[in-house]
């Protein structure tokens, strides 16, 4: 029971709220964490670029732009990519390994295969030359070989050396890649393993799943107009998972659904679109009937101002012929 409302509280704690997100939101533009914060009125959160957070204190030298970004979104967008990505993995866990291998410069165990044929082969090579180089010295110390004839050639053996190793080094550190991928590839496969289906989005879940968020600067579908933001505003969130990193799941949809669904998505805009002007039309007609009653009451005042004046002047003429025009 204390537990249970000591969770109330935490939750009710505005910004003493320990996010799930925290540490793991970062913002594109500078590479500086995000963090999160509540609207005063409390019925809104979101995380905001915390070097934009510091440029509205004082003395900041750093300065971005507010990337804010509701943690609703953000978390709608988490579930959706970790239950994508889980569902793909378990479906067609062969053409994972291969598209997540497709990123390194090893595509194939057959190059791998050769790469560390190769690299016996330089190794092999280097030990030989270092025995060619004593015997070369063993010629030089009997006089069979000039210094300077020994000289040319025990360069040429040093040099062949130096690029077998400078070889072997590009090598070995590909192979070492391909080899962590697989590690990595292995490790996801187990954690998508442990979970049947992920319904929601739990402290647990982020944890093991989210390596980081980037939050890029938000657009907007039409140009700004005496620095207003205008249309529908969009913005890019990129989700690295643990291990893969940033993997897109592949679209498996039909060109037929794809166009139906930009149809549908352009449609849908146009109707915004209409909705805005709309709106533009009603506000401007409500800011012009504004300013024509302003202007109506302006003149009013004026008039009564006038009267007022003339009735002042008039009084002392008491003139009847200036009283009727008030
Ligand atoms: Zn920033």
């Amino acid at each position: 029971m204390v537990q249970q409302l000591r969770k109330t509280k935490r939750v009710r704690d505005g910004l003493g709220e320990v996010s799930p997100l925290t540490g793991l939101v970062r913002c594109e533009s500078c590479g500086g964490k995000m963090y999160h914060h509540r609207s005063k009125k409390g019925n809104h959160d979101y995380y905001e670029c915390a070097n934009y957070s510091n440029s509205r204190a004082k003395f900041a030298s750093d300065h971005c732009s507010p990337h804010s970004c509701s943690s609703k979104s953000i978390k709608v967008i988490l579930l959706d990519v970790i239950q994508k990505t889980t569902a793909y993995v378990r479906e067609h866990e062969n053409d994972f390994i291969k598209m997540v291998q497709e990123n390194t410069s090893l595509r194939q165990g057959q190059t791998l295969k050769s790469h560390t044929r190769k690299i016996t082969k330089n190794e092999r090579r280097i030990a030989e030359l270092d025995k060619l180089f004593s015997s070369l010295y063993e010629d030089k110390v009997q006089g069979v070989i000039t210094a300077e004839r020994f000289a040319q050639m025990s360069n040429g053996f040093e040099q062949e050396q130096q690029n077998l190793r400078e070889e072997n080094i590009t090598l070995q550190s590909e192979v070492d890649v391909f080899n962590e991928d697989n590690e990595k590839v292995d490790k996801f496969i187990s954690l998508v393993q442990k979970y049947t289906r992920i319904e929601e989005l739990t402290p647990t879940v982020i944890n093991e799943f989210i390596d980081s968020i980037v939050v890029y600067q938000s657009e907007w579908s039409e140009a700004t107009e005496e620095n207003r933001r205008m249309g529908t505003r969009s913005q890019r969130i990129d989700v690295h998972l643990k291990y893969i990193g940033d993997f897109s799941v592949p679209d498996n949809r039909t060109d037929e659904e794809i166009e139906a669904e930009r149809i549908k998505e352009e449609k849908a805009e146009e109707r915004r679109k209409k909705q805005r002007e709309y709106m533009r039309e009603k506000n401007a007609a409500k800011k012009l009937a504004k300013e024509k009653e302003k202007a109506v009451a302006v003149k009013q005042s004026a008039n009564v101002a006038k009267t007022k004046t003339k009735k002042s002047s008039s009084a002392k003429k008491s003139s009847p012929k200036e009283k009727a025009t008030a």
